[in-house]
């Protein structure tokens, strides 16, 4: 499936100096591949002037194969690979996307209804009501990217608690459940659903905000903390790493051989909502990719404030937030700030980093040069 770019639609001045320069970059590379493709294609002339004599037929068993021509790599294509879709159309992300549609991609359109999961797993997004409170109509008409800017303020964590996306997305299919994204443990993002969907995973936040579901086993208070050591590993050169229990099967990775190594040895301890609780952290090709897709959403959605909930002082909220704060606040949150049955993405995300290098890639934005 094709989708037209966001530069078909009209597009904020920094977003497009960015893409400018990541441009002019392609071009220059490709300009150095032209002047690299005619060198080589001059030396391969000369290796292959015909003889002036015809040389007799080899026998048979003395046939070589001649080898393959060498040939300049391939021109660097614009990328295509980063795109996020919504309202069908496709967004830069600069991080690997695989959305829906694509061969290796998890599609949550793709839906057989079980006993088990009721009959749908996602639904139209349903219009805002007077003061920004969701819970009204679905829009007569499809929603847009115009509308969509108006209704979406609200991008959630969650963490799955299976280890690794392609199980999650099973787990959520059967229950009847859905998010655009999933973060797997190698950075790979998988978009699920257009974003004009109203994804199943957040309840009362459902219509007017985007869900992703970030691979990771997942917290457990100290009593039950042992769960975690079936799925951790330490090597004594390496450190600490990802080794799911063999029931487990196949992780559907898409990185070969990839080993998941929580970006800090350490099992961190923290209370949400209440409760004490242990989780060894997220890659760090987890947090490179979702700052990524963090500041491709506030470009988007510029609703969507890079910010998480605070407190008086300014700290990070561990409780889920008062109904009320809630109607109101535009940005991050996790899932206990809205459910306070929810723990997830858990103790051990760090907030401060997500938002710190989604700034600087926004910061970047206003320079005209990429963030880091
Ligand atoms: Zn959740």
């Amino acid at each position: 499936m094709k989708f037209p770019t966001a530069t078909a639609v009209g597009y904020n001045r920094p977003y497009l100096m960015a893409l400018r320069h990541r441009l002019e970059g392609v071009i220059l590379k490709r300009h150095c591949w032209g002047i690299t493709a005619v060198c080589v294609l001059l030396l391969a002339g000369c290796q292959t002037a015909p003889p002036a004599v015809a040389p007799a037929a080899p026998s048979p068993a003395t046939v070589v194969s001649t080898p393959a021509p060498v040939l300049p790599p391939a021109p660097v294509a614009a990328r295509t690979d980063d795109l996020i879709i919504v309202a069908g159309l496709g967004f830069h992300t600069g991080t690997r996307v695989v959305v829906w549609s694509e061969k290796a991609g998890l599609n949550a359109y793709d839906f057989n209804p079980t006993k088990q999961a009721g009959t749908e797993n996602h639904g139209g997004r349903r219009l805002a009501l007077p003061g920004g409170k969701p819970g009204g109509a679905e829009p007569q008409t499809p929603w847009t990217l115009t509308g969509l800017q108006k209704q979406i303020d609200q991008f959630v964590l969650h963490y799955d608690g299976e280890g690794f996306s392609r199980n999650t997305f099973n787990v959520l299919q059967q229950r009847g459940l859905s998010a655009h994204f999933l973060l797997d443990v190698d950075g790979t993002i998988y978009q699920t659903l257009d974003l004009r969907e109203r994804a199943y995973h957040a309840t009362i936040a459902n219509s007017r905000s985007i869900g992703i579901e970030m691979a990771n086993r997942g917290a457990f208070p100290p009593e039950k903390s042992k769960e975690l050591d079936a799925w951790y590993a330490t090597d004594a050169q390496k450190g600490i790493g990802l080794r799911p229990p063999a029931n487990v099967g196949a992780t559907g990775v898409l990185t070969p051989n990839f080993i998941a190594r929580p970006d800090q040895p350490q099992i961190v301890t923290g209370v949400l909502n209440g409760r004490i609780l242990k989780q060894y952290n997220f890659t760090s090709e987890q947090y490179a990719a979702l700052i990524k897709l963090t500041a491709a959403l506030h470009r988007i959605f510029p609703q969507i404030k890079v910010d998480y909930p605070r407190d008086v002082a300014g700290r990070l909220v561990r409780n889920k937030l008062a109904d009320q704060r809630l109607e109101k606040y535009h940005g991050l949150l996790g899932h206990w700030h809205i459910q306070n049955n929810k723990i997830d993405p858990g103790p051990a995300f760090q907030w401060d980093r997500l938002i710190d290098g989604a700034r600087r890639e926004l910061a970047g934005d206003k320079h005209g040069v990429d963030g880091p």
